[in-house]
C-alpha cells in the first residue's frame, strides 16, 4: 500500500518520499537534502509533511518549492507550531512579480496541540495567509484511501511523528455458488453504516443484510510511521507506543550510536539501542533507522544499525 524510498544518501539530510499503490501523487517528509529526489517526484508530490524545522530537515524546502511552481493545483504542508509563519517567510523572500495567480497554491496545517490545527491558504504572488482557521480533527490529511495522523514529540522544541494509516477494505467472499452483482456494494454499505435490516436482492431472493453479514471479511489497512528527532525519553515513548504499536512498518531517527549518547541527551535525540527498544516494544516487524549523524563514517552506521536491531531482539 505505502511504499516509502529514502530520498536522501546517508551523508546527505533526510528526505523520504511516499508513493500509494494505486493512487496519483507522491508524499514528502522532510525536506532534507536529497540529490535523489528528482523534479518529477516534486511536481507529483500532493502533501509534505515536515517533522520540524531544524535546517537540516527544511533546508531543501525551496528546491521543492522551485519545482512545484506552475502545477495549478494545491499542495498541503503540515508541521508544528510556527510552519505557516516559516513557510510564508522562506516563500516570501523570493521575487514573483512574473508568476500566474494560479501557478500553485498552498494550504498549511500547523499542528497545535493534539486533535487541533491551524490552516491557513498562500497564494501567489502576495503569498498572504488566507482562509485562516482552526480544525479540531486528530487526522491531519485525509485522502479517499488513507488518513495520516500524528504525534507531537518533544525534541526542546515539538516535532511531528507521522502515521499514514490506510483504510480498513471490506471484501466479500463468494461461495454458495453465489455471483457478484450490484448486491455486493449494497451489502458494503449495508455493514459499513452497521444497517442490519437492509433488503438486499441476489438473483430474484430477497435477504436482509444481517443474514449476509457472514460473507464479509475484513481486511485491515497498512499503517506507516515516520519517526524523526525526539528525546529518548518516558514520555516520548509512551506517545510512541499509543500511535505505532502494530505499525507495519516504521522508519526512526537514530541519531547517534550508543557510545555517543551523551551527545544524544544533550541534543534531545534518540540513539541506536533506544530506537531499538522502542521499536520492539511497538513490536514493530519492519524498523528501519534513519538519520544519522553526518560525523559518523560508513563503518560507524554499520556498528549503530548493529545496535540498534540488536536492541530489537
Ligand atoms: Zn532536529
Ligand atoms: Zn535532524
Amino acid at each position: 500500500m505505502f511504499n516509502a524510498e529514502i530520498k536522501s544518501a546517508p551523508d546527505e539530510d533526510i528526505c523520504i518520499l511516499i508513493k500509494v499503490d494505486n493512487h496519483p501523487f507522491s508524499y514528502i517528509i522532510d525536506c532534507g537534502e536529497a540529490k535523489n529526489l528528482s523534479v518529477k517526484e516534486c511536481m507529483n508530490t500532493n502533501a509534505i509533511f515536515i517533522s520540524h524545522t531544524h535546517i537540516d530537515h527544511f533546508v531543501n524546502f525551496d528546491t521543492i518549492l522551485r519545482h512545484q511552481i506552475g502545477i495549478q493545483r494545491k499542495v498541503v504542508i503540515t508541521g508544528p507550531i510556527g510552519i505557516i509563519d516559516q513557510v510564508q517567510n522562506r516563500i516570501k523572500s523570493y521575487c514573483w512579480n512574473l508568476i500566474d495567480k494560479d501557478a500553485i497554491t498552498y494550504e498549511i496545517r500547523e499542528i497545535l496541540k493534539d486533535g487541533e490545527y491551524k490552516s491557513a491558504i498562500l497564494r501567489p504572488p502576495i503569498w498572504g495567509k488566507e482562509e485562516e482557521k482552526v480544525v479540531k480533527s486528530s487526522v491531519v490529511f485525509e485522502e479517499k484511501q488513507f488518513v495520516v495522523e500524528y504525534e507531537i514529540l518533544d525534541h526542546k522544541t515539538d516535532t511531528i511523528a507521522y502515521l499514514f494509516k490506510a483504510h480498513d477494505k471490506t471484501k466479500i467472499q463468494l461461495s454458495d455458488g453465489l455471483k457478484g452483482g450490484k448486491w455486493v456494494r449494497e451489502l458494503k454499505d449495508a455493514y459499513e453504516t452497521t444497517d442490519e435490516e437492509m433488503r438486499i436482492e441476489i438473483e430474484g431472493k430477497i435477504y436482509k443484510s444481517k443474514e449476509l453479514f457472514h460473507l464479509i471479511h475484513v481486511e485491515k489497512g497498512k499503517k506507516l510511521g515516520v519517526i524523526l528527532d525526539h528525546t529518548a525519553n518516558e514520555e516520548n515513548h509512551s506517545k510512541i507506543k499509543r500511535t505505532f504499536s502494530g505499525c507495519d512498518e516504521v522508519y526512526i531517527e537514530c541519531f547517534y550510536k550508543d557510545e555517543d549518547k551523551e551527545f544524544a541527551e544533550k541534543n534531545y535525540h534518540s540513539y541506536a539501542s533506544k530506537s531499538g527498544k522502542i521499536m520492539k516494544a511497538c513490536d514493530i516487524e519492519n524498523a528501519i533507522p534513519v538519520h544519522f549523524s553526518r560525523k559518523y563514517e560508513e563503518q560507524d552506521i554499520l556498528e549503530l544499525v548493529e545496535q540498534f536491531n540488536k536492541a530489537r531482539k
